[in-house]
């Protein structure tokens, strides 16, 4: 153990060992310099190494530290605000700061030199029919290489050895040959380089856009609350948005946009581009190779981009001078971060936006109900855009009671009759049709009807899926891969009627085919999208009208535009209504409304089918009115009864181990000390419980849900009872405020 006085300790991530910290001691004639986010040498073994002060700290378990030896630049990387933002997210989410200052900065910006393949720019040199086809049959991947070259202008070697899946040898051995040629490349990567738009012109605003703008523009002027803008699909939110924008520029102020990582498509960035074509737009997504990431950061934290879209961790967006940040379909589950650190970028965004003096604005057709009730509370300003641009009709929702259907069919069938009519009136007229199921896969059991054999993963507490064409079961949750069996697996059964049991994807796809065969059917699920660029061919085939009916999974879900599609059907709406999760209501009703959106966007005016088994369920009932309003008024009830978030706040302690007795024996010597340490109405320790997801790839699990009315203080608490836990090696613990998935 090491003691120094105040902040005397740098704790240092090291290029050369990214994944660890270790703490060096800093010497007094560099404590005015050392900061968390400053660059530093470091000795490191018996050489000395780059690294980046990622925390300072009074102490260390480490009794001898050596010294950092040099600090380099005089700007740390992170400013003060960002750091601020981390330190709180550090309180809040109890999670070590160091993680959350890695999270705001990427690891090639913080690595500051990124290497050879990052640099290279490699292009295709001079190659004879002869010597490539010798390439085919002697080596495959450089033959590949060639391929992706003839098609491209060139590329980062980086962005190559990502789509042909080899090393930097392979590319090596063409350039000795001659057949590429690489050079050095500094100047900047644009991901969109040479694409053309039309400029757009700012459009007349509808009064409810108006009063939406006006709202959004105070708050850039003079930050206050938050706005949280209400409006339905189609009703001209992205316009506010871009209007919005538009002020803060002329403010001199910056702006990011964040939108869930599914919408982040080329029509979305497209809309913003159009609009300010002599803006640098910076777009930040999780397919950007490491070069592009560096450079897009510079460019924004330089000051050369006054506008950033992005996903998740695009609130981190070094912008110089933030006036506004916009949240669109703020409800997305996938702003919640599923590792350490656990946040969520929505609610980072407000803190964000406070501590920097800037305006939030929060979109949605289905508000969360978290920010709906800020909004009640006046905590949020609201407003409302009941109605669509232009003024068409939301599209007719009707629902098909599937109990009714078993009945008289004697039995269930994927397609009820009114749904397969519906598909026959619209293949006849050349019109297009969507249909939804979140679930991949053929059937979700398989099960020997004689000796009732289920058959399960051997590694987690779920069963297996099966997949018809691949003739496989398979895990979804640790990817588990079994054949399919001829005779039950049961050793005293071996009866060859093996049945299979609910539905996925496949087996949608499987029954259309059945039911109209000269329809042409594409299914849409990640099974299918092995391929990045797929996504964007299945969506071009399908807007050109090569495909008619497209079934697919929550991919096919949001923010595309499909003129023609007339008929969206949803197979089974109660599946999200059956997970063990307070919000399933929430998810359902959202999924509906969300998946509704879809139909009739063009001039024909659209139908949505569902079929379900609890037809009248009010997350069902209200959606078919398009009743948010009535939606949330009964959900809130729902909440308050039981308390919920958001009438309470919540945080999900997971003890983990490959052995039971520990993972269970931990999590009840946590929930007793949690139980001291939390007193007053304010908090509720629950008991510790298997999670409803019992076993996880051998990891048994055990759950602590916590609830309070005082959130900061209860975090507080927690972080110090782990703190002061002593965890055997073999136990992991996860602490998640703000859970969005109690499993
Ligand atoms: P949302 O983001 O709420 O789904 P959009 O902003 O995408 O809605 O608007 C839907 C469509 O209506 C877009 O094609 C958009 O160009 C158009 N639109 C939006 N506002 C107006 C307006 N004030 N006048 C005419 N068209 C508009
Ligand atoms: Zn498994």
């Amino acid at each position: 153990m090491t003691a120094g006085s105040e902040n005397s300790i740098a704790r240092v991530v090291v290029d050369l060992a990214l994944d660890r910290e270790f703490d060096y001691r800093v010497p007094t004639r560099l404590s005015a310099l050392v900061r968390v986010g400053s660059r530093v040498v470091v000795p490191f073994g018996k050489r000395s190494a780059n690294g980046y002060i990622v925390g300072l700290v009074d102490a260390s378990a480490y009794p001898r530290l050596k010294e950092i030896a040099d600090v380099v630049g005089k700007k740390p990387l992170l400013g003060d605000r960002i750091l601020e933002l981390a330190r709180w997210m550090g309180r809040y989410y109890c999670c070590p700061v160091e993680l959350c200052v890695k999270c705001a900065l990427p690891d090639v910006v913080r690595k500051a030199k990124f290497g050879w393949k990052e640099r290279q720019f490699v292009k295709l040199g001079e190659i004879s029919a002869e010597s490539f086809v010798k390439l085919q049959n002697k080596a495959p991947k450089q033959a590949r290489v060639i391929e992706v070259l003839r098609k491209a202008e060139g590329m980062f070697v980086s962005k190559l050895l990502q789509l042909v899946g080899t090393d930097a040898a392979t590319v090596k051995k063409l350039a000795a040959k001659g057949f590429v040629e690489l050079s050095e490349r500094t100047e900047e990567r644009d991901p969109f380089g040479g694409e053309v738009f039309l400029p757009t012109e700012p459009l007349v605003l509808t009064p409810e856009q108006q009063q939406a703008l006006d709202l959004c523009k105070s708050r850039v002027a003079a930050p206050t609350t938050p706005v949280l803008i209400h409006g339905v699909t189609g009703s001209g939110k992205t316009e506010v948005y871009l209007q919005a924008i538009d002020y803060a520029l002329h403010q001199g102020k910056d702006s990011i946009v964040l939108v869930p990582e599914i919408s982040l498509t080329p029509q979305t960035v497209e809309r913003f581009r159009a609009r300010f074509p002599d803006q640098q737009i910076t777009v930040l997504h999780s397919h950007l190779s490491a070069g592009e990431r560096h450079d897009q950061w510079h460019k924004i934290r330089d000051g050369h981009s006054h506008i950033v879209i992005g996903a998740r961790s695009a609130v981190f967006a070094p912008v110089q001078a933030l006036g506004l940040i916009v949240i669109d379909e703020e409800h997305e589950t996938s702003y919640k971060q599923e590792e350490a650190p656990r946040y969520n970028a929505r609610d980072v965004a407000v803190m964000r936006a406070k501590l920097e003096r800037a305006a939030v604005v929060l979109g949605s057709a289905t508000p969360s109900l978290e920010s709906f009730q800020n909004a009640r509370r006046g905590r949020y300003a609201l407003a409302t855009l009941p109605r669509r641009v232009d003024h068409r009709k939301m599209p007719l929702m009707r629902i098909v009671d599937m109990r009714q259907e078993a009945i008289r069919r004697k039995g269930l069938h994927v397609l009820s009759t009114r749904l397969r009519d519906a598909i026959q009136v619209r293949l006849d007229k050349k019109e297009q049709v969507i249909l939804f199921l979140n679930r991949r896969g053929y059937a979700t059991h398989m099960f020997c009807p004689k000796c009732g054999y289920v058959g399960q993963c051997p590694n987690c507490s779920v069963s297996l899926t099966y997949h018809r064409k691949a003739e496989q079961l398979i895990c979804h949750l640790c990817g588990y891969i079994e054949r399919v069996p001829k005779v039950c697996p049961n050793p005293e059964c071996r009866d060859p009627a093996i049945r299979y049991a609910g539905m996925g994807t496949e087996k949608v796809e499987a029954a259309i085919q059945h039911a109209f065969p000269k329809a042409r059917v594409q299914r849409m699920d990640s099974d299918v999208m092995t391929k990045k660029t797929l996504y964007r061919e299945i969506f071009n085939a399908f807007r050109v009208g090569k495909i008619d009916v497209l079934v697919g999974t929550q991919m096919i879900a949001k923010g595309l535009h499909f003129p023609n599609v007339t008929l969206v059907g949803i197979i089974y709406a109660d599946m999200a209504l059956h997970m063990p999760d307070f919000r399933a209501g929430e998810r359902t009703f959202q999924l509906l409304v969300q998946v509704a959106g879809r139909a009739g966007r063009g001039d024909v005016e659209g139908e949505v089918m569902v079929q379900s088994f609890t037809p009248f369920h009010p997350a069902v009932q209200y959606a078919r009115q398009h009743d948010f309003i009535g939606f949330y008024e009964q959900e809130i009830e729902f909440r308050q009864q039981l308390r919920y978030p958001p009438v309470t706040r919540l945080v999900c302690i997971t003890a983990r181990s490959r052995s039971e007795s520990k993972a269970k024996f931990l999590a009840a010597a946590l929930a007793r000390e949690l139980k001291k340490s939390l007193t007053g109405d304010h908090n509720v320790v629950g008991e510790p419980t298997p999670a409803p997801l019992a076993r996880v790839q051998n990891w048994y699990r055990f759950q602590i849900i916590l609830r309070s009315d005082q959130i900061m203080r209860m975090t507080e608490s927690v972080s110090k009872v782990v703190a002061a836990t002593k965890f055997p090696e073999e136990v992991h613990v996860s602490v998640d405020v703000d859970p969005i998935s109690l499993l």
